[in-house]
């Protein structure tokens, strides 16, 4: 699918992504077109490949955005069982996913950023002050980054008056090929919520696979293999 939804802008991009059904909910063309890539992406920003944001980081694709948003969708939004979704953007890197789930989880929701590369943490959140709207919601409270080892997960009190909504996640999304399911981030995952995580499928580290976890009310697990992919991987930070 890669290449196959450039643009030469940020409408462009999504007009394409739409076409080629990477898109399908008007909900998440609108939150796309909220966010220009360029904010986000040093280079070529409306390629649809990933582009490098330094520190042997990229940024995702934005097919593999569309899709990341799109799997995790319902529950995602605020509904009346949910009306303020918890996101959790693990190797939040350029900022771009983290500004688009922001986006998505209305007035009330809360999404954190986690990088383990502080000058990645510092470059997502300036990433998001470029535009009006994105300073808006980090000065509001709705998104933050922070600095940690994302196969922990993060805890994040609730904020003063949302003490009911618990300190869980609605969504995990996980932005870097993982080892394994870290135990840590299922058990932070809301019951009901999922989990949207690339992992190792053997020891090279260069087969993975997207995987969809889902926790329903009782908290039972189920998973589902969505598709393969190349993912940088979610290690320890570099040495400096
Ligand atoms: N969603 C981001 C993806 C960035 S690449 C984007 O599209 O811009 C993956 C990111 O995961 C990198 O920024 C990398 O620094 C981060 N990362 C890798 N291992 C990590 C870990 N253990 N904890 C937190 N972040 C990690």
């Amino acid at each position: 699918m890669a290449w196959r939804c450039s643009g030469s802008s940020n409408a462009g991009l999504v007009a394409n992504l739409w076409t080629h059904g990477l898109i399908t909910e008007p909900l998440v063309k609108e939150a796309f077109l909220k966010v220009d890539r360029r904010h986000y992406a040093p280079a070529m920003p409306y390629q649809d490949s990933p582009q490098s944001i330094g520190y042997d980081a990229t940024i995702s694709a934005p097919h593999m955005h569309a899709s990341a948003i799109e799997n995790v969708l319902s529950r995602l939004l605020p509904s009346d069982a949910s009306p303020a979704p918890r996101v959790l953007d693990v190797g939040s890197g350029s900022g771009y996913l983290t500004h688009i789930f922001a986006e998505l989880v209305g007035d009330r929701g809360l999404v954190v950023g986690l990088e383990h590369i502080r000058e990645l943490r510092a470059l997502g959140e300036a990433n998001m002050r470029k535009s009006p709207d994105g300073s808006r919601l980090l000065d509001e409270g709705r998104a933050k980054f922070v600095v940690g080892d994302g196969r922990l997960g993060w805890k994040e009190p609730a904020r003063p008056g949302e003490e009911q909504f618990g300190q869980q996640w609605d969504v995990i999304h996980v932005g870097a090929a993982a080892k394994e399911v870290h135990a840590p981030l299922l058990e932070q995952l809301k019951a009901p919520g999922c989990m949207f995580i690339p992992v190792d499928d053997d020891a090279t580290g260069w087969d993975q696979s997207v995987w969809r976890i889902e926790k329903d009310e009782e908290g039972n697990v189920t998973r589902k293999k969505l598709f393969g992919v190349r993912y940088v991987p979610l290690t320890d930070p570099p040495k400096r």
